[in-house]
């Protein structure tokens, strides 16, 4: 059901876990990537302990977040292994995966679809302008790629996020043509559960010089794309990157409605700390928006998955009782 009309926004009290920062692409505004080989993949007993000391802390998603190791590297088969074998352990222990490792094969994409209640990648920006710019040493931002990967998520009935990256070489035309293309996928196989208008954010580490988007056009593209887009996408915002509570608040008055994983780490974007839930509600409960938790799955998604998946997604439904049913 879509909770457009209600005064509820939305996060997901999330864990992110890297199996590696390695990654082959060279996207010139990350802040996230080491060079391949230079960066230790995390061990399962290392992630088994972190899983552990997470077990009483309300934490609920765990997003494993990876670099990108390429298709056709010896490395791969292993890459995509730990990436499963982190699913696992994080299922087993009784939290809910949702993977963004890059573009997958559709046999990489059915395999993790097992152990994950759903899986994620930004579309960022359709334009092929891009790749003569911040993608010009990024093979896996060629936009036919991506587009493709929102193909296969719906033929498989993964639930899915995804999302445009704004500020990075972009024309105002170029967001409504990337959310036009979602919009259609989704109304093909119903299967994307939100997009996040993510504004570029300077950090440390990247070569890009460009100023920050500017937090105050995040309103009014937020309400066209809340045109654009069929009612049930949730739109979400990454709440430290607008660095502001009155336009946090605008944004949300314009139709956002998720402040997406709230951790104790934005990996991506790691010179922003993430403001914990305490303080979002101290900025949205003044003007009368709720702020409660939701499971990485929304509810209209359950039945796409396993058995085995909807016993755990069952479990934190009954802890996120809520005041509305999302
Ligand atoms: S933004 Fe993603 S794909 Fe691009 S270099 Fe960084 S980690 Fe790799």
């Amino acid at each position: 059901m879509t909770i457009n009309n209600s005064r509820v926004v939305t996060y997901s009290p999330a864990y992110t876990i890297v199996p590696t920062y390695e990654c082959f692409n060279r996207c010139s505004y990350c802040n996230f990537r080491t060079e391949p080989g230079e960066s230790p993949w995390i061990n399962i007993s290392d992630a088994a302990s972190i899983l552990k000391s997470l077990q009483n802390q309300k934490v609920c998603e765990i997003l494993i977040l990876s670099g990108e190791v390429h298709p056709r590297s010896p490395k791969r088969e292993a890459w995509f292994q730990r990436i499963y074998d982190l699913c696992e352990l994080a299922l087993s222990r009784g939290f809910l995966p949702h993977t963004n490792a890059g573009p997958l094969t559709f046999a990489e994409m059915e395999m993790l679809k097992r152990v994950n209640v759903s899986m994620g990648l930004m579309l960022e920006q359709l334009t092929p302008t891009l790749l003569n710019g911040v993608h010009r040493h990024a093979p896996s931002k060629l936009p036919a790629v991506r587009l493709q990967q929102l193909e296969w998520a719906g033929e498989l009935q993964i639930p899915f996020t995804t999302g445009l990256l704004l500020g990075i070489g972009e024309t105002a035309d170029d967001w409504w043509e990337t959310l036009a293309a979602i919009s259609q996928f989704h109304q093909r196989y119903h299967h994307i559960q939100e997009v996040i208008l993510q504004p570029h954010s300077p950090g440390v580490q990247q070569s890009f010089n460009a100023p920050p988007f500017n937090p105050h056009e995040l309103p009014e593209i937020i309400a066209k794309a809340r045109e654009i887009l069929p009612a049930d996408i949730t739109i979400q915002i990454p709440p430290n990157l607008v660095n502001d509570e009155r336009w946090l608040l605008a944004c949300v008055e314009a139709g956002a409605r998720d402040l997406g994983g709230i951790s104790p780490k934005d990996e991506v974007n790691p010179d922003y700390p993430h403001l914990q839930d305490q303080v979002l509600r101290k900025i949205l409960q003044p003007a009368r928006w709720e702020l409660i938790e939701r499971l990485p799955v929304y509810p209209q998604f359950d039945g796409w998955l396993s058995q085995e998946l909807q016993t755990s997604v069952r479990r934190w439904r009954n802890t996120f009782k809520s005041p509305v049913e999302i």
